[in-house]
């Protein structure tokens, strides 16, 4: 591992405003303090002040917190005047992602986030909203990293990373997603309930031979061997990633992303659909206008909730093919993710911890100038390489399993 703990250290004076102390929120924190040489100072705000208090009262000084709402663009650029952090991190939700931007873009500072924009009335995320800001970004001198988390996010820099090293052309992408663990709850998930199940319940969909096909949602599956899992069964779903990536990784013929899901959870999921609890049409309740998924939401448990009782592992990776010195080749590039190891670093759960990890390290990137441009960037238009020489560092270590075969593939 060549991680360079000089360049951390030339670059002291550097403060960050994390906005979200939810699940992701909290483990950047708690990782982030970890490190007294990667900030000058660390803010963190959020919609509800008394999680923020939490954290400060676990952290003391080495953390400073104030209450903000995202939604409003106004505020947060008054926070960012106050504080006059060198970068926002926004871990709150992808609804949030455009007021957030045009703060940095008020202010003129750097932008951070792990998923892309979603309306709130319409499940529907897509980058093109944040991509139209690039000449703005540009203009300005600012940059923004698009999806620094897991998955968007270290599975791009993984692809980058394949592509740089270890193939002279891709032709085909599968991300799986495994979560095997075990929270001890009949259902819940396993980041904020609302953007989960919007996400899953949308069709499918995949790109092959240069056009987008769609599918039923959940309606294709097959069976993969995830290191030190073993084979789970993993569904087709669309996921951000393969939007950046067909458009970043040239030559590319198919890319899909798979994720699994147990038994008991989809079955909860049909009945809840079934009855109209997932649904984002608000519905009269009472003389109130209520929004079923969002009162659902409420229903589940919060899922930073889970992480003491969390076991097993989470297994997450691209399985890759193509041409290396004219002959086939097939890689599996993956992290395996411990629930409890997490809990015991940052009293996290593993979803959270593998989000906040490589948001961490791309804002340590941007901060020492190792990233650096203006613009608009998703993560995998940069060199991967100083990104996976920390991801061990900072508890993210990774394999390539070479020559995989698996009859579903
Ligand atoms: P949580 O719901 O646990 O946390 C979200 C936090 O954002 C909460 O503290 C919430 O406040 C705060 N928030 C919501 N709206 C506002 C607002 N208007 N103003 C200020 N704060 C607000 O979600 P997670 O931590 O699980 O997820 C955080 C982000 O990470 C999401 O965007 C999610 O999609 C993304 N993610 C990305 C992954 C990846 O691999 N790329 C994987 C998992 C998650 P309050 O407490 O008041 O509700």
């Amino acid at each position: 591992m060549t991680y360079d703990s000089a360049s951390m250290i030339q670059d002291k004076n550097k403060a960050v405003l994390v906005i979200g102390a939810g699940g992701v929120g909290s483990a950047y924190i708690r990782k982030a303090v970890q490190y007294p040489e990667l900030f000058s100072e660390i803010h963190l705000a959020s919609r509800t002040y008394s999680k923020c208090e939490a954290l400060k009262a676990e952290c003391g000084s080495k953390i400073q917190v104030h209450q903000v709402d995202a939604d409003d663009t106004e505020q947060v650029y008054q926070l960012i005047q106050k504080i006059s952090p060198h970068i926002v991190v926004n871990l709150a939700l992808p609804y949030q992602d455009l007021s957030i931007m045009d703060a940095c873009l008020k202010a003129k500072v750097h932008y951070l986030d792990t998923a892309n924009y979603e309306p709130i009335d319409e499940a529907k995320f897509c980058y093109q909203w944040q991509w139209d800001y690039q000449s703005k970004f540009k203009n300005s001198g600012i940059l923004a990293l698009l999806g620094s988390g897991f998955d968007p996010g270290v599975t791009n820099v993984f692809c980058r990373y394949a592509e740089k090293h270890l193939f002279d052309e891709i032709k085909t992408i599968d991300i799986l997603d495994c979560n095997a663990g075990d929270h001890g709850h009949p259902f819940a998930t396993n980041f904020n309930p609302e953007i989960n199940i919007r996400e899953v319940t949308q069709k499918g969909k995949f790109y092959k031979n240069g056009r987008w096909h769609e599918i039923d949602p959940l309606s294709e599956s097959t069976i993969f061997d995830f290191p030190e899992v073993g084979p789970r069964k993993a569904f087709l779903i669309y996921h951000e990633e393969l939007e950046s990536l067909v458009k970043h990784i040239p030559g590319i013929e198919q890319i899909r992303f798979w994720m699994t899901f147990s038994d008991d959870y989809l079955t909860h999921l049909r009945v809840l659909e079934n009855v109209g609890l997932t649904s984002i049409l608000p519905l009269s309740f009472q003389g109130q206008d209520v929004v079923p998924l969002q009162f659902l939401k409420e229903c589940l448990p919060d899922p930073s909730s889970l992480a003491k009782n969390y076991t097993g592992k989470t297994c997450i990776g691209c399985l890759i093919r193509g041409l290396k010195d004219g002959k086939e080749k097939s890689i599996f590039v993956y992290n395996v993710c411990d629930h409890q190891s997490c809990y015991q670093d940052v009293q996290s759960q593993a979803v959270s911890f593998t989000t906040a990890i490589p948001a961490l390290i791309g804002t340590q990137l941007i901060l020492e100038n190792i990233w650096e441009g203006s613009g608009v960037f998703n993560i995998e238009e940069f060199d991967p390489d100083p990104f996976m020489n920390r991801l061990p560092k900072f508890g993210l270590p990774w394999q390539v399993k070479d020559n995989v075969k698996s009859n579903a593939f």
